[in-house]
């Protein structure tokens, strides 16, 4: 299997947000890529600037990132021509690994403009060699910048940073350092596809938590009425593990519960509600090992939004 560690630069509107097309927010103008065999070695490079057709200006903020002009743009290539290149670079067997999550969605969500986006499958597996870079040198949540990464490994930073190409070269000198336990254990799902179907619905298991993708439902209601859905499953040995409290919500996309192994003691469960370009709505939930302390906290949260509740109502 080879590891495709990508990174884009977009564009967007130069009027602003409201005055962009809804359907294409942020236009690909710039793809780079570095191929590593199933030894992490480097196999291929791949670059391709993009030839803008939805926004031709750069928006100021992104004219200030990328070290392009209007007219390096224009001698780009169009986008299919651009993408069909580079999957065709990637090959049938590859992986994709990028920095943070929104690479993938952005690139899915350009495909899906010209309509192509049927050649990548998704829900797809990947690398967020940002988290990665988290898990293994700082904490579970800290986030931090691909600038900051390579000052801490001691990257010689000769080549420039917001550049798609030398982005993706130092993406993947990052990964190339992450210990094989914690890639295999910490993939990643994209769900800019999500599961459509009961059958294609994802289950997976990591070290300490469980994940669950449901697929679409008309309403928040009916998703969380589901049964799959709020069911609470040890993430340790998958035995059914009960209620000790149930459901509720926490604004308008979190819901929380805790629950109890008989083996494994308290789980934390958190759902979010997440809705489609299409206005379907679909969950991710996780099941987490936790603790007394963490089952107090969110008893705690539950009656503080409980008693807000009832001063609004007065
Ligand atoms: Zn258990």
């Amino acid at each position: 299997m080879n590891y495709i560690v990508f990174d884009l630069e977009w564009n967007q509107c130069p009027d602003g947000k409201e005055a962009g097309d809804p359907a294409l927010p942020f236009e690909i103008i710039e793809i780079g890529a570095v191929k590593l065999d199933g030894s992490l070695q480097e196999t291929g490079r791949f670059h391709r600037i993009i030839r803008p057709a939805v926004y031709p200006t750069l928006n100021s903020h992104t004219r200030e990132i990328v070290q392009m002009d209007e007219k390096k743009l224009k001698s780009g290539i169009p986008f299919p021509d651009a993408a069909r290149e580079f999957l065709s670079f990637c090959g049938g067997d590859a992986m994709f690994c990028t920095w943070g999550p929104a690479d993938l969605t952005e690139l899915q969500r350009n495909l899906k403009y010209y309509g192509m986006l049927s050649l990548i499958r998704g829900p797809l597996h990947y690398y967020d060699v940002q988290k990665l870079f988290a898990i293994q040198y700082e904490t579970m949540k800290s986030r931090k910048s691909l600038e900051y990464a390579a000052d801490f490994l001691h990257f010689d930073r000769s080549l420039a940073f917001h550049q798609a190409l030398s982005d993706a070269v130092y993406t993947a000198r990052v990964f190339q350092t992450i210990d094989p336990m914690i890639r295999h254990a910490y993939d990643s799902i994209d769900v800019y596809q999500n599961p459509k179907t009961k059958k294609e619905e994802i289950h997976a298991v990591y070290n300490g938590y469980s994940k669950f993708i449901s697929r679409e439902f008309d309403s928040k209601e009916e998703a969380i009425a589901d049964r799959e859905v709020t069911s609470t499953y040890c993430c340790l040995c998958g035995r059914r593990a009960r209620k000790k409290l149930r459901w509720f919500s926490a604004g308008s996309k979190n819901y929380y519960c805790i629950a109890m192994c008989p083996d494994h003691g308290y789980l934390k469960g958190k759902i979010r509600m997440k809705h489609t370009d299409e206005g379907k709505f679909y969950v991710i939930k996780t099941i987490k090992v936790s603790s007394s302390t963490e089952a107090d906290e969110i008893r705690i949260k539950k009656d503080t939004i409980r008693k807000k509740r009832k001063q609004k109502r007065r």
